[in-house]
């Protein structure tokens, strides 16, 4: 059997990326970038008033100083008169800094009078240091900074940044199409009451929204009963996406139809079981038709197997499809917040979550979990802890390696 570096090293020279196409930035979350993203703008792109206040020359702000107020600057305007000795203009939160000032008294700290016309501030301050309640232009980023680098997969906050950068259209790696298909005579729809012996169908909707997660545009042909012709009707189906993902059918059962089905339909086996707990029936390969390629994952029925599938080899064929080089899962160190136990010679990666500690240590608690069909113990957990095989025991304090759920 393959260790998981072996299998991800086999996922990664299987697979290779799609080309890339332009699209609008509003359809854009989730892909990956295909360029680095440059600024083509200063941000700020002037020295601007963090505050709405007078915009002074810090020297001159002393206690019981009058300042002429030479005009209103709103965010939009451009100031017209350079700050003299003894004055200041008013000016509101985003407004450019007139030349000469560097600092803004906020309003609450003024008093504003009028007479005659002519408008004078005074300030309840005794002193105050240049800078203050300004942001420097280009303190963000200067024109020509990368934004951005290229394999950035886009999340929505990244929008509004891409948006400040005139990125109103962006070169992304085109999305797969993807289809998932899950086997299994005992399941039912998720809106249907289970009968006697029935389970309703976890692994679809799952896996259907982890591929969305990575870009990938998803359909589902419904559950596949464990029957050759629909089977094989259903993968057929699946042959026309880039990427066609099975849960169930794949282990040693009598009813375990898929890698052979598969085999019949022309998808050339990559490789079949995984030294990883759980997940260890997975089942990887390739079609070439025509000259496309569709990628076949068989997962475990199991809906923690299928997801700890999920997390490492489908992520990376995914990763892989939009230009990413590095398909090992990102892992953090922690140490461990209780001692515990595995069993087994495979790697366990094990639902964790993360515990408040005094130090600035990572602390990870292993969850109680009833193994790979207990998809609550799972949805308690923010990360999977991977226990190396052959240790058994683990103590409290021993140093981990975790892999995040939401982040590969
Ligand atoms: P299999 O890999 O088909 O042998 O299935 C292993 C276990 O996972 C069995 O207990 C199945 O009932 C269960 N299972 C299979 N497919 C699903 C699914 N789509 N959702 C939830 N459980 C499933
Ligand atoms: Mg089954």
């Amino acid at each position: 059997m393959i260790s998981i570096e072996q299998a991800l090293a086999l996922v990664y020279e299987t697979t290779k990326p799609l080309p890339t196409e332009t699209v609008r930035l509003g359809k854009s979350v989730t892909s990956f970038l295909a360029d680095a993203i440059s600024a083509d703008v200063d941000s700020p792109p002037h020295n601007k008033s963090v505050m709405d206040g007078f915009a002074v020359r810090a020297n001159d702000v002393k206690p019981s100083v009058v300042f002429n107020v030479l005009e209103t600057i709103i965010a939009g305007d451009t100031p017209t008169k350079e700050l003299a000795i003894g004055s200041a203009s008013q000016i509101m939160t985003g407004a450019p800094l007139p030349t000469g000032a560097d600092a803004v008294v906020m309003v609450e700290r003024a008093e504003l009078k009028e007479f005659d016309g002519k408008r004078t501030v005074s300030f309840d301050l005794h002193s105050i240091e240049p800078g203050k309640h300004v942001m420097s232009r280009a303190a963000s980023f200067a024109r020509g900074d990368e934004i951005f680098p290229a394999g950035h997969q886009i999340r929505p906050w990244d929008i509004g940044l891409l948006a400040e950068v005139g990125a109103h259209t962006v070169q992304v790696f085109a999305r797969p199409t993807a289809m998932v298909i899950p086997t299994g005579n005992e399941l039912v729809d998720a809106s249907q009451t289970p009968g006697p012996g029935q389970i309703r169908n976890s692994n679809g909707p799952m896996l259907a929204e982890l591929l969305r997660s990575l870009g990938a545009d998803v359909n589902s042909p419904g559950i596949a009963r464990d029957e050759v012709d629909e089977l094989r009707a259903k993968i057929q189906q699946g042959l026309e996406c880039d990427l066609l993902v099975l849960s169930g059918g794949v282990s040693a059962g009598t009813m375990d139809l898929v890698p052979k089905i598969l085999q019949e339909c022309g998808v050339k086996e990559v490789f079949h079981k995984v030294k990883v707990k759980p997940g260890k029936p997975i089942w990887f390969g390739v079609r070439e038709f025509e000259g496309r390629h569709t990628y076949v994952f068989g997962l475990p029925g199991n809906p923690v197997s299928s997801l700890v599938g999920f997390h490492l080899f489908v992520r990376a064929a995914l990763n892989r499809m939009a230009g990413v080089e590095n398909l090992n899962p990102k892992t953090l160190r922690a140490k461990l917040s209780k001692s515990h136990q595995v069993r087994g010679d495979r790697p366990t990666w094990w639902p964790g979550r993360w515990v408040e500690s005094q130090s600035c240590e990572r602390i990870v608690e292993p969850l109680a979990w009833q193994g790979s069909s207990d998809l609550r113990s799972l949805c308690r957990a923010e990360v999977l802890i991977c226990f190396p095989a052959d240790h058994g025991n683990f103590a409290a304090g021993q140093e981990v390696q975790v892999s995040r759920l939401s982040n590969g």
